[in-house]
């Protein structure tokens, strides 16, 4: 008898996103002359940047003759991708990140997901709340978490990411031995400096632990003094794997282009404490489970290190952090505090009201579809999350009908 993997069982349902659809829809069916602001949502909005555009049309053309058809490539991803990774995204840093320790793969969904898979079955986990829930159910379908009790699972050290903190956790008092950070961060928008990503160093190395670093949303750092890469601090080529995407980047959420960084410097130990490199065994992993990013998509990823696709890339980015700004100055006038929307994407909005109450609130008197902050974890309550990926006629629309409705 064909037997299914239990853990999958303990998966908390994630009704967040149904439960925000159902009631848009229900709203809309009975009030179809008023017409709905999503300004909930994690996708861009803003078409790829010309450079992308004219990369992949080229490269597609190559693929059409017999001279520069190209079939299957490296699986690490082709050389040129990663050494303009290497020199623009790290070298110009003052990052020691070598071509070869770059992982070019299809999303950072997927490497989030995937890379739990190199880790023993019984490892300690330290997971932000909120969070980015790839991270907590890759863990609980690995059986890795315990079981739900209360929404929460039993065998997880939470980072509790609230007001008293500014929404960057403290270092646990437990040891634990893979720990999840993510600035700039989703859902709360905040960021972390060098002295709070330089605690987290020190404690990954006291506990001979890894930090998995999400940086999905490094380009939107404008504060100087902000670090974009955990291998700003000193010492983390030896305990830190970074996840970045194109993505938010350059608007690749529906062209699939990413890349996991993979120090070769970066340990984990045996049964018996012998000490082994993570990078070859996610070389074995990645090669072994995937096939590599097509050639047109790699080329049109390479594009935004030109210095036409900088400056294009920075002026999309540009564009949604000007949203981002009209959204910040209107939630002070509203008399909210928040975090986020100068160096990230998104603005955590601290209501101080159930967070599914708000949701309606602004759904049924402004026609504005948020995002719960409950559906986050146990402290997004009393939150909403709201993107500045919109059109700016949306954005300036939507924060006029919320005023109107909140008065
Ligand atoms: N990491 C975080 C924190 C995200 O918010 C997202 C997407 O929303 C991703 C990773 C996934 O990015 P990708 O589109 O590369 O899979």
């Amino acid at each position: 008898m064909i037997r299914i993997n239990e853990n999958y069982t303990k998966l908390k349902a994630s009704y967040l996103f149904s439960d925000i659809a159902k009631r848009v829809s229900a709203y809309v069916a009975a009030n179809p002359s008023k017409p709905i602001i999503r300004l909930g949502i994690g996708d861009v909005t803003e078409p790829l940047p010309k450079v992308c555009l004219d990369a992949l049309h080229a490269a597609t053309d190559e693929m059409g003759a017999r001279a520069t058809f190209k079939g299957y490539g490296p699986e690490q991803g082709y050389a040129f991708l990663r050494d303009a990774i290497a020199q623009h995204d790290y070298a110009a840093r003052g990052c020691k990140i070598e071509s070869d320790e770059i992982f070019i793969s299809d999303g950072a969904k997927c490497d989030c997901g995937n890379i739990q898979e190199i880790f023993g079955a019984d490892i300690k986990l330290a997971i932000p709340d909120p969070v980015y829930p790839v991270y907590i159910d890759t863990n609980v379908m690995a059986g890795r978490t315990g079981a739900n009790v209360d929404g929460r699972y039993a065998g997880v050290t939470y980072l509790d990411s609230t007001p008293a903190n500014g929404y960057v956790p403290a270092i646990p008092s437990v040891a634990t031995d893979l720990i999840y950070l993510c600035f700039p961060n989703n859902p709360t928008g905040a960021v972390a400096t060098k002295a709070q990503l330089a605690a987290w160093v020190a404690y990954a190395k006291k506990n001979k632990a890894i930090i998995l670093f999400d940086s999905a949303y490094e380009a939107y750092i404008r504060d100087p003094q902000i670090p974009h890469s955990i291998y700003e601090i000193e010492g983390a080529r030896d305990v830190a794997l970074e996840f970045r995407s194109f993505s938010k980047t350059a608007g690749f959420t529906g062209t699939r282009c990413a890349y996991l960084v993979v120090p070769k410097t970066v340990m984990a130990y045996d049964a018996a404490g012998n000490a082994h490199p993570v990078h070859a065994l996610w070389n074995r992993r990645h090669s072994t489970k995937f096939n590599g990013v097509a050639y047109p998509i790699q080329k049109a990823a390479a594009a935004i290190y030109t210095d036409a696709g900088k400056q294009q890339t920075k002026a999309l980015i540009d564009f949604y952090l000007g949203n981002a700004k009209l959204i910040r100055e209107a939630v002070k006038s509203w008399g909210f505090t928040c975090t986020g929307g100068d160096n990230a994407p998104y603005l955590w909005i601290n209501t101080g009201r159930d967070s599914w109450e708000f949701f309606d609130l602004l759904l049924n008197k402004a026609q504005v579809v948020c995002t719960p902050g409950a559906g986050f974890g146990k402290c997004g309550e009393g939150h909403v999350r709201i993107s500045a990926f919109n059109s700016r006629e949306n954005v300036e629309t939507a924060l006029a009908r919320i005023g109107a409705a909140l008065k």
